[in-house]
C-alpha cells in the first residue's frame, strides 16, 4: 500500500484521487493529519502551482504529498479561464459564479463547434527526501449553451466530452474517470516513476 496526503482542500479532486487510483493506495485527505494549509497559488503555470501546494503539504507533515492543479482552456476566449478556473468569477471556488461568467462570456459564439475547450491537469508528488515526480492530461470538448446534468463540480456541468458524447455532469464518475484530465495526469506521472 503507498500512503500519500492529497495536497487539496477540494473534496471533489480528493474523491476522484482515491477513485482513480484505487485500491493500492492510500490516500489521506488534510483532515484526517488534523492539518491545514493555505497555499497561495500564484504561479502562472499549471505545474507551477501544482508543485508549490504538494510541496507545502510534504514540508508541513514530512509525507509524501500529491497535488493538482487543473482548469479549463477555452480557445475562443484565448485560453481563459485557464490558470483562473477556480477564481474566473472572483472569489476563489465560486463554481456557480464562474460558470455564469463562462456562459456569459462565451455568448457571442453561437456555433457549437466553435465552442472547443479543454480541461488540463497537472499532477505533482513531493517526497520528504526533495524528489519530486510529475505528470499531465488532457481531455477534449465543447462548451455547451447550458447546464447539463448535475454530477460532478465546478464546470463539469457545461463541458460536453467529445470522448463520452455528454456532458461531464451527465457521467457517473466512472465514465468521467475514464477519460478525465486527472486520471490521464495520473496515469501520465506513474508511468514517470
Ligand atoms: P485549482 O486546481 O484548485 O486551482 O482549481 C481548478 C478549478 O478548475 C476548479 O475550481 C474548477 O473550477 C476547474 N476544474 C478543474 N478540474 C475540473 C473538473 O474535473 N471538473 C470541473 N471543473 C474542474
Amino acid at each position: 500500500m503507498i500512503t500519500l496526503v492529497a495536497a487539496t482542500n477540494n473534496p471533489h479532486k480528493l474523491i476522484e484521487f482515491r477513485e482513480i487510483l484505487g485500491e493500492n493506495y492510500d490516500i489521506k485527505s488534510l483532515n484526517d493529519l488534523g492539518l491545514h494549509v493555505e497555499v497561495v497559488e500564484d504561479a502562472d503555470s499549471f505545474y507551477g502551482n501544482a508543485y508549490k501546494k504538494a510541496k507545502a503539504v510534504c514540508d508541513a507533515c514530512g509525507q509524501a504529498a500529491l497535488s493538482d492543479d487543473s482548469g479549463l482552456i477555452v480557445d475562443a476566449l484565448g485560453g481563459a479561464p485557464g490558470v483562473y478556473s477556480a477564481r474566473y468569477a472572483g472569489r476563489d471556488g465560486d463554481d456557480e459564479a464562474n460558470r455564469k461568467k463562462l456562459l456569459k462570456e462565451m455568448a457571442a459564439v453561437t456555433d457549437f463547434n466553435k465552442r472547443t475547450a479543454r480541461f488540463h491537469s497537472s499532477v505533482v508528488i513531493v517526497y520528504p527526501d526533495g524528489r519530486s515526480i510529475s505528470g499531465a492530461g488532457d481531455t477534449e470538448g465543447k462548451i455547451l449553451f447550458e447546464e447539463k446534468g448535475d454530477g460532478g463540480f465546478g464546470y463539469d456541468c457545461l463541458f460536453y466530452s467529445d470522448d463520452l458524447g455528454k456532458s461531464f455532469g451527465e457521467a457517473t464518475p466512472e465514465e468521467k474517470n475514464s477519460v478525465s484530465h486527472r486520471a490521464r495526469a495520473l496515469f501520465d506521472l506513474l508511468a514517470a516513476k
